[in-house]
Protein backbone atom coordinates (compact mmCIF):
# COMPACT_ATOMS: atom_id res chain seq x y z
CA UNK A 1 0.00 0.00 0.00
CA UNK A 2 2.68 2.08 0.94
CA UNK A 3 4.30 1.51 -2.36
CA UNK A 4 1.31 2.76 -4.38
CA UNK A 5 1.23 5.62 -2.61
CA UNK A 6 4.27 5.98 -3.41
CA UNK A 7 4.03 6.06 -7.32
CA UNK A 8 1.38 8.27 -7.06
CA UNK A 9 3.12 10.68 -5.64
CA UNK A 10 6.04 9.97 -8.12
CA UNK A 11 3.27 10.41 -11.02
CA UNK A 12 1.76 13.49 -9.01
CA UNK A 13 4.93 14.62 -8.89
CA UNK A 14 6.12 13.96 -13.02
CA UNK A 15 2.39 15.68 -14.03
CA UNK A 16 3.04 18.91 -12.29
CA UNK A 17 6.78 18.82 -13.58
CA UNK A 18 5.27 18.68 -17.17
CA UNK A 19 2.63 22.00 -16.81
CA UNK A 20 5.88 23.40 -15.74
CA UNK A 21 7.56 22.46 -18.78
CA UNK A 22 4.33 23.64 -20.62
CA UNK A 23 4.80 27.14 -18.78
CA UNK A 24 8.47 27.19 -19.71
CA UNK A 25 7.68 26.42 -23.40
CA UNK A 26 4.79 29.45 -23.63
CA UNK A 27 7.30 31.83 -22.23
CA UNK A 28 9.41 31.29 -24.75
CA UNK A 29 9.14 34.04 -27.22
CA UNK A 30 11.00 32.50 -30.38
CA UNK A 31 8.91 31.09 -33.02
CA UNK A 32 9.93 27.92 -34.38
CA UNK A 33 10.40 26.85 -37.66
CA UNK A 34 8.13 23.40 -39.15
CA UNK A 35 11.72 22.17 -39.81
CA UNK A 36 12.30 22.54 -36.44
CA UNK A 37 8.97 21.31 -35.40
CA UNK A 38 9.11 18.08 -37.05
CA UNK A 39 13.36 17.61 -35.98
CA UNK A 40 11.68 18.20 -32.66
CA UNK A 41 8.38 15.82 -32.66
CA UNK A 42 10.51 13.36 -34.67
CA UNK A 43 13.45 12.94 -32.87
CA UNK A 44 11.57 12.74 -29.33
CA UNK A 45 9.53 9.82 -30.63
CA UNK A 46 12.69 8.40 -31.71
CA UNK A 47 14.62 8.74 -28.72
CA UNK A 48 11.51 7.59 -26.57
CA UNK A 49 11.17 4.10 -28.84
CA UNK A 50 14.30 3.59 -27.92
CA UNK A 51 14.52 4.38 -23.94
CA UNK A 52 11.01 2.39 -23.69
CA UNK A 53 13.06 -0.80 -25.33
CA UNK A 54 16.17 -0.03 -23.23
CA UNK A 55 13.97 -0.51 -19.67
CA UNK A 56 12.42 -3.03 -21.22
CA UNK A 57 15.33 -5.03 -22.08
CA UNK A 58 16.42 -3.81 -18.36
CA UNK A 59 13.54 -4.93 -16.59
CA UNK A 60 13.28 -8.45 -18.53
CA UNK A 61 16.69 -9.41 -17.37
CA UNK A 62 18.11 -10.63 -14.38
CA UNK A 63 18.39 -7.45 -12.63
CA UNK A 64 18.06 -6.35 -8.64
CA UNK A 65 17.26 -2.86 -8.83
CA UNK A 66 15.10 -2.95 -5.30
CA UNK A 67 13.34 0.63 -6.61
CA UNK A 68 12.42 -1.62 -9.74
CA UNK A 69 11.04 -4.90 -8.38
CA UNK A 70 7.53 -4.57 -9.07
CA UNK A 71 8.14 -3.89 -13.03
CA UNK A 72 10.87 -6.34 -13.42
CA UNK A 73 7.91 -8.88 -12.08
CA UNK A 74 5.21 -7.58 -14.03
CA UNK A 75 7.10 -7.67 -17.21
CA UNK A 76 8.67 -11.62 -15.99
CA UNK A 77 5.06 -12.37 -15.18
CA UNK A 78 3.60 -11.06 -18.29
CA UNK A 79 5.90 -13.04 -20.52
CA UNK A 80 4.20 -15.97 -19.14
CA UNK A 81 0.79 -14.51 -19.39
CA UNK A 82 0.54 -11.64 -22.30
CA UNK A 83 -3.11 -10.56 -21.36
CA UNK A 84 -2.05 -9.69 -17.68
CA UNK A 85 -1.68 -6.65 -19.07
CA UNK A 86 -5.15 -5.93 -20.42
CA UNK A 87 -6.06 -6.52 -16.71
CA UNK A 88 -3.87 -3.18 -15.29
CA UNK A 89 -5.98 -0.32 -14.82
CA UNK A 90 -4.98 3.15 -16.38
CA UNK A 91 -3.56 4.33 -13.54
CA UNK A 92 -1.22 1.41 -12.98
CA UNK A 93 -0.54 1.68 -16.54
CA UNK A 94 0.60 5.16 -16.21
CA UNK A 95 2.51 4.46 -12.75
CA UNK A 96 4.43 1.76 -14.81
CA UNK A 97 5.67 4.76 -17.33
CA UNK A 98 6.32 7.14 -14.90
CA UNK A 99 10.12 8.16 -13.98
CA UNK A 100 10.17 11.42 -12.71
CA UNK A 101 14.15 11.94 -12.32
CA UNK A 102 13.32 12.75 -16.23
CA UNK A 103 10.82 15.36 -15.74
CA UNK A 104 12.41 17.33 -12.95
CA UNK A 105 15.45 17.14 -14.56
CA UNK A 106 13.96 18.53 -17.99
CA UNK A 107 12.53 21.49 -15.68
CA UNK A 108 16.19 22.17 -14.20
CA UNK A 109 17.89 21.77 -17.22
CA UNK A 110 15.11 24.54 -18.83
CA UNK A 111 16.56 27.14 -16.12
CA UNK A 112 19.84 27.33 -17.92
CA UNK A 113 21.36 28.54 -20.71
CA UNK A 114 21.12 25.84 -22.79
CA UNK A 115 17.37 25.29 -23.43
CA UNK A 116 15.64 26.59 -26.36
CA UNK A 117 12.18 26.38 -27.01
CA UNK A 118 12.76 23.60 -30.15
CA UNK A 119 14.62 21.29 -27.22
CA UNK A 120 11.38 21.82 -24.29
CA UNK A 121 9.25 20.90 -27.23
CA UNK A 122 11.06 17.97 -27.57
CA UNK A 123 11.29 17.21 -23.68
CA UNK A 124 7.25 17.25 -23.90
CA UNK A 125 6.83 14.83 -26.73
CA UNK A 126 9.61 12.66 -25.43
CA UNK A 127 8.02 12.33 -21.87
CA UNK A 128 4.14 11.97 -23.07
CA UNK A 129 5.26 9.64 -25.26
CA UNK A 130 7.16 7.80 -22.05
CA UNK A 131 4.07 7.97 -19.75
CA UNK A 132 2.17 6.33 -22.93
CA UNK A 133 3.96 3.32 -23.00
CA UNK A 134 2.30 0.52 -21.20
CA UNK A 135 -1.04 2.24 -22.56
CA UNK A 136 0.33 1.47 -26.24
CA UNK A 137 1.96 -1.83 -25.32
CA UNK A 138 -1.32 -2.51 -24.13
CA UNK A 139 -3.36 -1.65 -27.24
CA UNK A 140 -0.72 -4.13 -29.45
CA UNK A 141 -1.64 -7.27 -26.78
CA UNK A 142 -5.45 -5.95 -27.00
CA UNK A 143 -5.11 -6.31 -30.88
CA UNK A 144 -3.44 -9.67 -30.94
CA UNK A 145 -6.10 -11.17 -28.88
CA UNK A 146 -9.50 -9.95 -29.88
CA UNK A 147 -12.15 -11.29 -32.10
CA UNK A 148 -12.82 -10.73 -35.08
CA UNK A 149 -15.67 -9.31 -34.03
CA UNK A 150 -13.88 -6.86 -31.61
CA UNK A 151 -11.94 -6.00 -34.06
CA UNK A 152 -14.49 -4.77 -36.32
CA UNK A 153 -15.29 -2.39 -33.82
CA UNK A 154 -14.79 1.51 -34.31
CA UNK A 155 -12.57 2.54 -31.79
CA UNK A 156 -10.16 -0.99 -32.63
CA UNK A 157 -10.86 0.23 -36.26
CA UNK A 158 -8.71 3.81 -35.35
CA UNK A 159 -6.69 1.90 -32.96
CA UNK A 160 -5.60 -0.58 -36.18
CA UNK A 161 -4.81 2.07 -38.23
CA UNK A 162 -2.36 3.79 -36.09
CA UNK A 163 -0.89 1.26 -35.49
CA UNK A 164 -0.78 -0.06 -39.29
CA UNK A 165 0.69 3.21 -40.24
CA UNK A 166 3.18 3.09 -37.85
CA UNK A 167 2.60 5.56 -35.26
CA UNK A 168 2.11 2.97 -32.80
CA UNK A 169 3.70 0.05 -32.02
CA UNK A 170 2.43 -2.65 -34.61
CA UNK A 171 1.44 -5.73 -32.89
CA UNK A 172 2.52 -8.06 -35.12
CA UNK A 173 5.67 -6.70 -34.35
CA UNK A 174 5.75 -6.68 -30.60
CA UNK A 175 4.12 -10.70 -31.15
CA UNK A 176 7.66 -11.28 -32.28
CA UNK A 177 8.95 -10.78 -28.74
CA UNK A 178 6.38 -13.17 -26.91
CA UNK A 179 7.35 -15.80 -29.64
CA UNK A 180 11.16 -15.67 -29.64
CA UNK A 181 12.59 -18.33 -27.29
CA UNK A 182 14.66 -16.38 -25.16
CA UNK A 183 12.52 -13.23 -25.47
CA UNK A 184 15.49 -11.01 -27.05
CA UNK A 185 14.16 -9.38 -29.84
CA UNK A 186 11.79 -6.19 -30.62
CA UNK A 187 12.40 -4.64 -26.94
CA UNK A 188 10.65 -0.84 -28.13
CA UNK A 189 7.03 -0.28 -26.78
CA UNK A 190 6.09 2.69 -28.56
CA UNK A 191 5.91 3.14 -32.25
CA UNK A 192 8.67 0.08 -33.16
CA UNK A 193 10.92 2.80 -35.20
CA UNK A 194 14.06 2.25 -33.00
CA UNK A 195 13.65 -1.69 -32.63
CA UNK A 196 16.13 -1.85 -35.76
CA UNK A 197 19.01 -0.49 -34.40
CA UNK A 198 18.47 -2.08 -30.77
CA UNK A 199 18.17 -5.32 -32.38
CA UNK A 200 21.56 -4.62 -34.09
CA UNK A 201 23.08 -3.92 -31.04
CA UNK A 202 21.96 -6.74 -29.14
CA UNK A 203 22.94 -9.13 -31.30
CA UNK A 204 26.49 -8.47 -30.98
CA UNK A 205 27.63 -11.87 -30.06
CA UNK A 206 29.41 -10.08 -27.06
CA UNK A 207 26.30 -8.40 -26.05
CA UNK A 208 24.27 -10.67 -26.84
CA UNK A 209 25.97 -13.37 -24.77
CA UNK A 210 26.73 -10.73 -21.93
CA UNK A 211 22.70 -9.68 -22.03
CA UNK A 212 21.18 -13.60 -22.26
CA UNK A 213 23.22 -15.66 -20.64
CA UNK A 214 22.03 -16.00 -17.90
CA UNK A 215 18.23 -17.11 -17.36
CA UNK A 216 15.39 -14.86 -16.35
CA UNK A 217 14.46 -14.25 -12.46
CA UNK A 218 11.71 -16.74 -11.63
CA UNK A 219 8.76 -14.79 -9.99
ZN1 LIG B 1 9.90 -8.69 -22.68
ZN1 LIG C 1 4.07 -7.54 -24.34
Amino acid sequence: MECVSKSNNALVLSHCCNIVLIYQYMRRKESLTLFQKVTSVLGALYVADLVSGLAHLTFDRDTDYPFFKKNISDFQNHHLNPTLIKERSVLELFRQSTFTPFNAGFVLYNLTKYTSKPRILSQLIFLYACHLTQMIHMSAHKMNHATRSEKRKLHMRLLNMLQQSGILLKPEDHKIHHSSPKFDVNFCLINGWANPLLNKIVHIPRVYKWLFSSPLVKF
